[in-house]
């Protein structure tokens, strides 16, 4: 998916995660730095020549670098850093669920090998799934927030 649109869904699933120990408006500033933080990353370290790879598009790769990210955060903000590391798990596994619906996939191990996985084969640019995503995560944050 695009970038903004893993960013904006991000925020969303890291609101949900961040909510079970903090309070809606705290939540959701974290939620969006996490997200904001950890979605560049992820496209930045995960690509080679263009192509996605193992290094953070595998879910356990995703959880270690979101919680990490997640966790140093909580600690420069002053929030607790075991919900942001948990936050910042989430934030990174939305990323691979949305990038899961594109052509390239997603990377697990099975059988001591990276194989690739996908439940769709959108682009990454499409505009419904995009528009989707995008509409879902505002329609989350509505419902959290009001
Ligand atoms: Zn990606």
């Amino acid at each position: 998916m695009l970038l903004k649109t893993h960013v904006i869904f991000g925020v969303a699933v890291g609101f949900l995660a961040m909510r079970l120990g903090a309070p809606p408006a705290a939540s959701l500033a974290a939620a969006a730095v996490l997200s904001a933080l950890i979605n560049p990353a992820m496209d930045y370290l995960g690509h080679e020549s263009g192509r996605r790879v193992p290094r953070t598009h595998e879910p356990m790769h995703a959880a270690a670098l979101g919680a990490a990210v997640g966790a140093a955060a909580g600690l420069a903000l002053g929030l607790h850093a075991a919900y942001c590391a948990l936050a910042g798990a989430a934030v990174s596994l939305s990323h691979l669920l949305l990038d899961a619906f594109t052509e390239h996939g997603i990377y697990v191990r099975r059988g001591g090998r990276y194989r690739r996985f996908a439940l769709a084969h959108l682009r990454y640019n499409d505009p419904a799934a995009n528009g989707l995503a995008a509409a879902i995560s505002l329609l989350v944050l509505a419902a959290g927030l009001l």
